[in-house]
């Protein structure tokens, strides 16, 4: 079966047993949110115990608080009523295994699928590339647990995030599925 037909007969599915949810309010039953990285091993409904109607989740590649990611949180906040963020990266993040120089340049080279060997990302494609990938920050990861200091703080003191709103910061274990408290993010991210 393809991904494709998978993913509608799974669906069949969950529509067969959809139950009363059709009746879930819009905004977030337990009034929070979630940004976290989009990588396949975290499933925020799991590690955090979420159903259909419980929080807001929004991702991306590290987690990041991007411009779009903060669009994201204060239409959860200012529109859907949530009061309280969490910022969740983890362990083993892609978004640690190359720096803008690197996906610049694989992307110049080709727009195949790089392979990813000792030495890191390398370009086996045909070309041609494009330029344009010089003009997006990455938004890549030296250090995890600094980059949620760094996206808790850019959050905290956004001019449209209230102060009322706490953020917590994390980093989720893909080894053992914990999610491990950053506190410097977390005490960056009290409420003022
Ligand atoms: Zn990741």
């Amino acid at each position: 079966m393809s991904i494709y037909d998978e993913v509608l007969a799974a669906n069949d599915e969950y529509a067969a047993n959809f139950g009363g949810k059709g009746e879930l309010a819009l905004p977030p039953a337990r009034h929070f949110a979630i940004l976290t990285c989009m990588d396949a091993r975290l499933d925020p409904a799991k590690y955090a115990g979420l159903s259909e109607g419980d929080a807001h989740v929004i991702r991306n590649a590290g987690g990041r608080a991007s411009d779009d990611a903060i669009r994201s949180l204060v239409i959860s906040y200012k529109l859907l009523g949530t009061r309280e963020w969490f910022v969740i990266h983890h362990s083993n993040c892609g978004m640690e295994f190359f720096t803008d120089e690197v996906i610049r340049g694989l992307l110049a080279s080709s727009l195949e699928t790089a392979e990813l060997g000792p030495d890191g990302f390398r370009d086996v494609g045909r070309g041609p590339g494009s330029a344009e990938a010089t003009y997006i920050d990455w938004l890549t990861i030296a250090d995890n647990a600094q980059s949620v200091v760094d996206d808790v703080t850019r959050i905290r003191n956004h001019p449209l995030v209230p102060g009322r709103i706490a953020i917590y910061g994390f980093i989720y274990d893909v080894a053992t599925g914990r999610l491990v408290e950053v506190q410097e993010a977390t005490k960056a991210g009290l409420p003022i």
